[in-house]
C-alpha cells in the first residue's frame, strides 16, 4: 500500500488550507459536506489523523470516527425529514477511493428521492451553506 499523502485534499480541509462546509469538530474527527452530493445532507466524516483508509486506520482512530458517523447520520435523518441512510467506504484505487485519507460518507434516504451519481454534480455553495447549517442546527437537538 502507498504512503500516506500529506498534500492531499482532506488534510488541507483539516489544516485550514481548504475551504469546507463544516457541520462538526471535536478533537479527533471532523465532518464536513461532499461538494458533489449524492442527496442533500450527504457528509463526509474523517479522522484528524493521518491514514489512508480502514487498511491502516489505527482502531482508536477508527473506533472516534464511528462515533461520529453514527452522530451524523441520526442528524442527517432529522434535519433531512430522511428515512434512511448509507453509510459507505472505500479502501484504495481498486476499491473505489479517490481520496487517500479515510472517511465515511454519510447518504441521509429519502422515501421516493433518487440518488443522483457518485461525485458527479457540483452542488451549488448556497445549497451546501444552508445544508450544513440545517445539519448543524439538528445536532443541537
Ligand atoms: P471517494 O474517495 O470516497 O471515492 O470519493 C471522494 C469524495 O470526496 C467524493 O464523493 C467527492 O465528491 C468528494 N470530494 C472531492 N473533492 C472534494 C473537496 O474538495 N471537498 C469536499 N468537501 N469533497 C470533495
Amino acid at each position: 500500500m502507498p504512503d500516506y499523502d500529506n498534500d492531499n485534499i482532506f488534510a488541507k480541509i483539516i489544516r485550514g488550507e481548504l475551504p469546507a462546509h463544516k457541520v462538526f469538530e471535536d478533537d479527533n474527527t471532523l465532518a464536513f459536506l461532499d461538494i458533489m452530493p449524492r442527496a442533500d445532507g450527504h457528509a463526509l466524516v474523517i479522522p484528524k489523523a493521518p491514514s489512508r483508509n480502514v487498511l491502516d486506520i489505527e482502531i482508536a482512530d477508527l473506533c472516534a470516527v464511528m462515533a461520529t458517523v453514527q452522530m451524523i447520520a441520526r442528524a442527517g435523518l432529522k434535519a433531512f425529514q430522511a428515512q434512511g441512510a448509507i453509510i459507505q467506504q472505500f479502501n484504495e484505487a481498486e476499491g473505489g477511493q479517490v481520496v487517500f485519507h479515510t472517511h465515511f460518507h454519510v447518504i441521509p434516504r429519502r422515501a421516493g428521492v433518487e440518488l443522483k451519481p457518485p461525485a458527479a454534480i457540483k452542488e451549488d455553495e448556497a445549497v451546501l451553506a444552508r445544508n450544513a447549517e440545517r445539519l448543524r442546527a439538528a445536532l443541537q437537538d
